[in-house]
């Protein structure tokens, strides 16, 4: 029977895992790296433990700070799971919108977030802060803090404070490289309505594991699935800016793609990144489907825009893939007769050599595929102009007599 530690503070509501573990470290005077190799038989820190909990460093913990095993296992990521994701980690795969805990590496990236005035009164870190849907705190209306704000460090508790820890040490409150409180100089930039609605809506879908969209509800894990993938569209290249635009345009939202990276997974952006990507959503999703439709109209959004490279719609929840296939089933753009009549008169002209290939890439769009399948085989192989030319014509006759029928 192990002996309970001199200090064992009890977790706090909500804190997460890791934190606990820390307060635990420091308060016996050990980094939390010694306290979990001298307590379990593992040499360290070795993962991530908020969401691949070790059952032997549980048992340790609970043996040796008299708290009990089901509270130590309600502190780590399990609860989201079934609500906001599927299931926890798989070996060394973070759930999806989890913010990576990377404690060890200077290197840049998505790191632990808090709020410095939930923070300094009570110095533990919250569950919720790992959440990369969290970009703000509800309660003080501001918003987290995911970097030292004296020199873009990532915001850890494990390499802070090394070389001081005491018997009674708290969590260090200070950045490790350069020394600044994680509290002073902190960003009180006011959080405007819209951000505020998004932030609303994630909570409200996690608290109540349903979210309404347009005039049905859907289940929180379904809802959240669909999210990632709209945020996935929103985060995109070309596509995705010309959405973005289309958005920003129509709401009055400030463009803060300062410093964005294209195409970054949602968890590796920077908080002012994700809120920017959040704010965006909000209207995208308002009176589903039909502001969307509208929203993609207005960006010229190719079906094919909406699906990333390897993904098609049965990887796609319901509630979205309903609406991407109703969205893509209507022809972006179906050519009139005098369009094809002008396209053909172009061609024949033979003054612009690159007409040809325009006529080619226009056939061998997805959606001029399957109407215009003859044309397709036909430039797939480098026919001549005439020939060409010849089956537009009697395309176009076709067309017309089937008008004036
Ligand atoms: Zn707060
Ligand atoms: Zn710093």
């Amino acid at each position: 029977m192990h002996r309970l530690l001199p200090c064992h503070p009890g977790p706090k509501p909500d804190e997460l895992l890791t934190s606990w573990i820390a307060r635990v470290s420091y308060a016996n005077g050990m980094t939390p790296t010694l306290f979990i190799a001298s307590i379990s038989e593992a040499s360290g820190w070795m993962t991530d433990y908020d969401c691949s909990p070790s059952q032997q460093l549980n048992a340790a913990l609970s043996a040796r700070t008299g708290v009990h095993r089901e509270e130590i296992e309600s502190l780590t990521l399990a609860s989201y799971e079934g609500v906001l994701f599927e299931s926890r980690a798989f070996l060394g795969t973070l759930p999806s919108y989890i913010l990576p805990l990377r404690l060890f590496r200077k290197a840049d990236g998505c790191r632990l977030q808090y709020c410095p005035e939930c923070i300094v009164p009570e110095p533990f870190y919250r569950r919720s802060w790992r959440l990369a849907l969290n970009v703000l705190c509800t309660k003080h209306k501001r918003y987290l803090v995911d970097e030292c704000t004296g020199c873009g460090a990532p915001i850890t508790y494990l390499r802070a404070g090394t070389s001081e820890v005491r018997v009674g040490s708290t969590l260090p409150l200070w950045c490790a490289s350069c020394g600044c409180a994680y509290a002073a100089g902190s960003d009180h930039s006011s959080v405007d309505a819209p951000l505020a609605e998004a932030q609303m809506m994630v909570e409200r879908a996690l608290a109540r594991g349903y979210a309404d969209l347009g005039r049905c509800q859907v289940h929180s894990l379904l809802f959240f699935m669909g999210v990632r993938h709209l945020l996935r569209v929103l985060a995109s290249g070309n596509h995705g800016a010309s959405l973005r635009e289309v958005i920003r345009n129509a709401n009055g939202l400030p463009n803060d793609e300062m410093g964005w990276r294209v195409g970054e997974r949602f968890e590796f952006l920077k908080n002012t990144h994700r809120a920017g990507l959040l704010r965006l959503l909000v209207p995208l999703l308002r009176d589903w489907p039909r502001e969307f439709v509208r929203y993609c109209r207005a960006a010229r959004m190719p079906a094919e825009g909406l699906l990333h490279r390897y993904l098609t719609l049965q990887d796609v929840p319901y509630w979205c893939a309903r609406e991407f296939g109703i969205y893509s089933a209507r022809p972006r753009y179906d050519p009139s007769v005098e369009e094809i009549k002008a396209m053909m008169r172009y061609v024949q002209s033979g003054k612009d050599s690159s007409a040809v290939q325009i006529v080619r890439r226009f056939l061998l769009r997805k959606r001029a595929t399957a109407k215009y399948r003859d044309l397709r085989n036909l430039v797939m192989e480098k026919s001549s102009l005439v020939r060409l030319t010849q089956v537009l014509a009697h395309r176009w006759a076709a067309l017309e007599a089937s008008r004036a029928a």
